[in-house]
């Protein structure tokens, strides 16, 4: 799948394994460490996709969520967040902040490209390989 994906992502590891997945699978990664920097790339660029880490350095995901949601011109980008909370609660509070999904960490290599394709427009995704 040839998707154009931002993550917003501050752990090293964290983003090496996702943009390793994604990467081979196709997509192009742009990288931003934490929320401000991330919300500059999406008003310059267009995505098909935003994976966005819950925990960040100053503006948390929740913060970055509704930040990106207020911007009218990323009305159809699709959200994903990513995070290692798992109380209750947690879950409704990031979907109220305007993302689409939620995947929990630690990422699972078997099943995260197939987790973030079910967020992608069928033209992005392509014919299964
Ligand atoms: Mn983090």
């Amino acid at each position: 799948m040839k998707a154009k994906i931002l993550l917003i992502e501050d752990n090293e590891q964290n983003r090496y394994l996702a943009t390793f997945l994604l990467e081979k699978n196709g997509c192009v990664v742009s990288h931003a460490p934490d929320g401000p920097t991330g919300l500059d790339l999406a008003g310059r660029e267009r995505f098909d996709l935003i994976l966005l880490d819950i925990q960040l350095p100053g503006m948390d995901g929740h913060a970055v969520a509704r930040a990106l949601r207020a911007r009218s011109d990323l009305d159809s980008v699709p959200i994903v967040a990513v995070t290692s909370y798992a109380m209750a609660g947690d879950r409704e509070k990031i979907l109220a902040a305007g993302c689409d999904g939620y995947l929990e960490k630690p990422i699972n290599p078997e099943t995260f490209v197939a987790d973030i394709a079910r967020h992608l427009r069928p033209s992005v995704v392509g014919p299964a390989s």
